[in-house]
């Protein structure tokens, strides 16, 4: 196909593609930057004028109110006047926003297909500052050395692909062993005002600095990193008004755990929680962290909090003084980083953090929230099992020098009784930089002194990669965590192994008594001297007195990596673990007709889609990895998991009959009821459906990164109009779209149906309406077959008008 320079041009302008090879931080105007930072900084600050400068234009559009969260978002939005005008205000929840982050973070585990699709793009540089992650892929099971050498071994054709595009695409690397995304992210990138993507679904932690950081597919960081806008659905703010401060035993966890029980896995869909109140200020930053990190488990866009001192204290911490007093500035002299007076929220929550006790949450789903003195009545009431199995604490989101520091409190109070652990007891620390600290002051032979494993600077046993031989599959235990998600599997492969999530300083005191129903607030412990006693409620600073440790150097990649662009990538044509990509088909220009695979009944999570576990090796090889596709779905007509029927009545595996299908060039959909595609970001679950000739997924409702995913890999999502037509479908039934081409002419801004004929086996016909929430983009991406698609067509005609 050719195309005439004035289609070139309206393509371009459509999506607003920054300059081929241009690189810098998010810089949206010439407008003189006033807020300096020396040249070592420069790619770690946001744009502040520039964003300024941006602001004032939303506000003359907008001409009210701002929270902080629509502050920093709007900020970054490519074309205020296309966004904002003419809508009448009608903004959160209706209006598409076009996005240029600041940066992108990508774990090892879903940056292989993000870089993947990035190199389709033909591409010599990211168009914005961005960083590999090494954590997702390193087991726990002997302790940091021996497990960290074992795992270099095992993923070495993984981490040497990753590399290989670090180096030349100029990303920063952070290798296996340096600590987990999200952490690294904090100390290190994570800046009041910044505007980030992640591709991983935790990604909000960042907001604890001030940040709103979203976590998202591949795909989506494709777009970033490509300097693509990125598109979003003005996200809702649900403002949490935090009074009090927390005391004794209750640790900023609680908030979240707390507030998970309120929202529910749904209720944050669509939101972005935006804290408040003069109860902020008397948190820590890293305590504000852990709550923005586990805002993903009520499914919100992303949760931030306003500048505060605790902020700038970290900032300072982690050397990055410069940023602090930017941060400062542009706050003190434009109020940049806090709510507006009069700002309006779309719903508030209110929590008195004096009042608020310990929580714990599980099992098998985050929100299933029972405060602490509740807790052992619950226990019984549940036949939950009556004794823990095992304590875990660290991982991203409960890692801080202050949630060791006052772990640390406890386990001295006990060992000074003479009280030892009653069950294993792990230790996941975030970063190199918290493992050398907390060896520097003495915490770890605290631990070690205790019994604990010390393992690696990893995810290990929050995703599933704890090699744990202490339970046999299958029987039902209970483990406390200090993580953030507890599905079914998540941790130890086992599906009886029941997940409670709760604080640090909680698993650690339930460890030493082993009894799921000790309330370390009123039950005592016996030492060693037959007395009984109770643990002192916990003590710990906010940072390290005598700063942080960097620990082992070689870890730290440089600040501002160049791209290396005749630096071959490494990828073996034999491996089974990596795969180059081909492009999805694009859309044959006609109505859909497909068969219904299966129904999927009840929760069917991003884990239930795309196992991860042992599967997690095949991440970066989409054939392979999609043998996993919908495994763990049950099958709404027969009650069985993993299985599904052919049109003569044959059973499958679900992944060997999509597979068939493929084969007999049968495309298909899927049927799913409510949040569908909840939990991680894991773009698997939309690319292997794709891959295997999945064409729509048709649910009661969707999970919002989920639903994206899949639209950006060319599958068509859709939602009943009423959700009773779910009941009117059958297996094997012929679907048949009746106004697709309509919407896609009309570029997704029609009346956001779509009819659909359906014929089930046994002849029955119905006229079923759906809804789709297709933009004008998310329409051409269809069209092209994927968003890569299209993005790499524009970027190819793009460069070929720039060679003429
Ligand atoms: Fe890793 Fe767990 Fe954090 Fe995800 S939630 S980044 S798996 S530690």
């Amino acid at each position: 196909m050719t195309i005439s320079s004035r289609n070139l041009n309206l393509l371009r302008s459509s999506l607003r593609l920054r300059p081929i090879g241009k690189r810098g931080f998010a810089s949206h105007s010439s407008e003189p930057i006033t807020f300096s930072v020396p040249p070592e900084f420069k790619t770690r600050t946001p744009p502040y004028a520039a964003l300024l400068t941006r602001l004032d234009k939303v506000r003359e559009i907008l001409n009210r109110p701002l929270t902080l969260a629509e502050k920093i978002l709007y900020s970054h939005v490519v074309d205020p006047e296309e966004a904002f005008a003419g809508k009448n205000g009608q903004i959160r929840g209706e209006t598409y926003l076009k996005l240029n982050p600041d940066r992108v973070a990508m774990q090892d585990a879903s940056a292989q297909m993000a870089l993947l699709q990035f190199m389709t793009c033909g591409m010599d540089s990211t168009a914005v500052p961005a960083s590999i992650h090494c954590d997702h892929l390193i087991v726990g099971h002997d302790g940091a050395e021996q497990d960290l050498k074992a795992s270099i071994a095992v993923n070495s054709e993984v981490f040497d692909f990753l590399r290989s595009c670090a180096l030349k695409y100029g990303i920063q690397f952070w290798g296996p062993g340096s600590g987990i995304i999200h952490q690294i992210v904090l100390e290190n990138f994570s800046v009041p005002g910044l505007m980030m993507l992640g591709t991983d679904s935790h990604t909000p932690n960042a907001g604890g600095l001030g940040a709103i950081a979203i976590g998202v597919g591949g795909a989506d960081a494709v777009d970033a990193l490509t300097g693509t806008p990125w598109e979003l659905k003005a996200p809702k703010i649900l403002g949490v008004k935090l009074t009090g401060q927390l005391n004794g035993w209750s640790a900023p966890k609680d908030v979240i755990t707390h507030l998970a029980g309120v929202l529910t896995v749904r209720g944050g869909t669509g939101y972005i929680i935006e804290y408040f109140g003069e109860g902020v200020e008397t948190l820590s930053c890293t305590g504000m962290a852990t709550i923005c990190n586990m805002g993903a488990e009520v499914g919100a866009t992303t949760s931030t909090f306003p500048y505060t001192d605790s902020m700038k204290r970290y900032l300072l911490a982690t050397r990055r003084g410069p940023i602090a007093d930017a941060a400062s500035a542009v706050n003190n002299l434009h109020g940049y980083l806090r709510a507006d007076n009069g700002a309006e929220y779309d719903e508030t929550v209110e929590i008195n953090l004096s009042e608020l006790e310990p929580h714990i949450n599980g099992p098998f789903t985050p929100d299933l929230s029972t405060p602490l003195s509740q807790f052992a009545e619950a226990v019984q009431k549940n036949s939950w099992p009556s004794k823990l199995s095992a304590g875990l604490i660290g991982s991203c989101t409960n890692s801080s020098y202050q949630d060791m520091s006052r772990v640390a409190s406890i386990v001295r109070q006990a060992k000074a009784k003479g009280v030892k652990p009653k069950v294993p007891f792990f230790i996941t620390p975030g970063s190199e930089q918290i493992r050398a600290t907390i060896e520097n002051d003495g915490f770890t032979d605290v631990f070690l002194g205790a019994g604990a494993k010390v393992l690696a600077n990893a995810c290990g046993p929050c995703i599933g990669q704890w090699a744990r031989d202490d339970v046999p599959k299958g029987e039902p235990n209970a483990i406390l965590t200090s993580f953030n998600r507890n599905f079914r599997a998540r941790n130890d492969g086992n599906p009886a192994t029941m997940n409670f999530l709760t604080s640090p300083e909680i698993v650690t005191a339930m460890i030493y008594s082993g009894d799921m129903a000790f309330n370390p607030l009123k039950n005592k412990l016996v030492g060693a001297d037959g007395n009984e006693f109770l643990l002192e409620p916990p003590q710990g600073d906010e940072l390290p007195p005598s700063g942080f440790q960097q620990g082992n150097l070689a870890y730290l990649p440089p600040i501002d990596p160049k791209p290396a662009p005749s630096a071959e990538i490494v990828v073996s044509s034999t491996s089974d673990r990596l795969a180059l990509l081909e492009p999805f088909e694009p859309f044959e220009g006609r109505e859909l007709k497909l068969n219904v695979l299966m129904k999927v009944k009840g929760k069917c999570t991003t884990d239930h889609i795309s196992a991860a576990g042992a599967w997690l090796k095949y991440k970066g090889h989409l054939e392979n990895i999609s043998n996993n596709t919908l495994i763990g779905a049950m099958n709404e007509e027969t009650g069985e998991v993993n299985r599904a029927y052919d049109l003569d009545g044959t059973g499958y595996g679900i992944p060997e009959l999509m597979i068939k299908w493929k084969a007999e060039g049968r495309p298909w959909a899927v049927l799913a009821e409510h949040n569908y595609g909840e939990g991680s970001a894991r773009e698997h679950a939309a690319l292997s459906p794709r891959y295997l000739g999945g064409r729509m997924i048709l649910c009661k409702s969707f999970a919002r990164i989920h639903e994206t995913n899949l639209k950006k890999q060319g599958v068509l999502p859709l939602t009943f109009a009423d959700e009773n037509d779910y009941d009117l479908v059958k297996g094997c039934a012929t679907v048949e779209t009746l106004d697709l081409l309509q919407m896609l002419n009309n570029g997704g801004a029609d009346t956001g149906f779509i009819t659909l004929k359906v014929t089930n086996r046994d002849g029955d016909e119905h006229v079923i309406k759906t809804k789709h929430t297709m933009s004008k983009d998310q329409v051409a991406f269809f069209k092209a077959g994927s968003a890569i698609n299209y993005i790499g067509n524009l970027r190819r005609q793009t460069q070929a008008a720039q060679q003429t």
